[in-house]
């Protein structure tokens, strides 16, 4: 017997028993570079296309039944000097609103931390970088992050760098996968418990990194190819290539990326990397604040319920959603101890 959808209270309450878990939001350079206060409840922004950011702070992840959100730390590249800081920076942001809020936001690394800190009332972040360039080309950074809080590493952004190429961007070339280094970063990531992040490096590299890793990656934000043709999407044989390694993808919510300005379109990507790959693939990677103008519906945080009904609405039913809601990030979490074979 088919279940009938969920109305929007009744997301609202399966988003209360569950953790909802974003992959990818750029809030913390707001925080660095303007101010942006966390704590404050900003206005919800217009569905328009001067919506770039201001989407996400802790009242409205309140509203929106978040339990947790992957803050992606990111960094100009050129010069690449000035990298390392300006994420130290961003982590400094961070925990300047955790000491101000200690009891609404704090680190965790963990699938039981991201429970304990949701049945505490608190809302977790956790830490992602965005752009190896970070690294400065010394392997030891990795670790220096891991300790602050880092639990995902992005090993490309719109530049190439001592890891490798880019998808798109300067020094972009097909031909060329991951370098000596690159493979070395890989190994460091998983030694220190960082997650590989997939999310803007080219093919080649994406597929290279994947054979040389023994923990499941994943790639943080992104679209697919099987529904919308665009450089910054990923083909069914990475989605399952992907799967193979445990992994799971966020699924980005930016019209450019989704090919529509409908919530729809975010439902139609989930759908198919379910279609290629399997339910325990998938998952929310927004890149909210990282100038992406969402669909109509997803204005900001607050609105993730919207997403949950439309999932429901096309036959998800609650078992699957919680997988794409955070579970699938729960596992992967789990799966690449925190603090790797770092004494914690
Ligand atoms: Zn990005």
């Amino acid at each position: 017997m088919r279940r009938m959808a969920l109305t929007l209270d009744e997301a609202r309450a399966f988003h209360d028993e569950i953790c909802v878990l974003d992959l990818h939001a750029d809030t913390a350079k707001l925080m660095d570079k303007l101010g942006y206060d966390l704590a404050a409840r900003h206005e919800r922004p217009m569905p328009t296309m001067a919506n770039v950011f201001g989407h996400v702070d802790l009242p409205r992840m309140r509203d929106g039944g978040v339990a947790g959100q992957f803050f992606s730390f990111w960094t100009a590249p050129i010069p690449e000097r000035g990298c390392t800081r300006s994420v130290t920076k961003q982590l400094d942001a961070l925990d300047v609103a955790m000491q101000k809020h200690p009891s609404e936001l704090g680190w965790t690394r963990t699938g039981a931390d991201v429970r304990a800190a949701k049945a505490a009332g608190k809302i977790s972040a956790l830490g992602g970088i965005e752009g190896g360039q970070a690294l400065e080309g010394q392997l030891e950074t990795i670790e220096a992050f891991s300790r602050r809080g880092v639990r995902y590493l992005g090993l490309l952004h719109f530049s190439k760098n001592a890891i490798g190429r880019p998808a798109k961007g300067r020094g972009m070339d097909a031909s060329e996968g991951l370098t000596a280094f690159g493979r070395d970063v890989v190994r460091e990531c998983e030694r220190t418990g960082v997650i590989v992040d997939l999310a803007h490096i080219n093919r080649r590299g994406f597929m290279d990194a994947l054979e040389l890793a023994t923990l499941p990656a994943m790639v943080s934000h992104t679209g697919v190819l099987g529904v919308h043709e665009h450089w910054r999407n990923i083909d069914d044989e990475q989605i399952r290539a992907v799967a193979n390694n445990g992994g799971c993808i966020g699924i980005i919510f930016s019209r450019r990326y989704l090919g529509s300005a409908s919530i729809e379109s975010v439902v139609d990507h989930i759908k198919h990397v379910i279609d290629v790959a399997g339910e325990d693939v998938p998952a929310l990677g927004s890149d909210f604040d990282g100038f992406v103008v969402p669909p109509v519906g997803l204005e900001d945080i607050a609105a993730m319920p919207n997403l949950t009904v439309a999932l429901s609405r096309r036959g998800i039913g609650n078992r699957v959603l919680e997988k794409i809601l955070g579970g699938n990030v729960l596992r992967v979490l789990d799966a690449v101890p925190a603090w790797g074979k770092l004494a914690a």
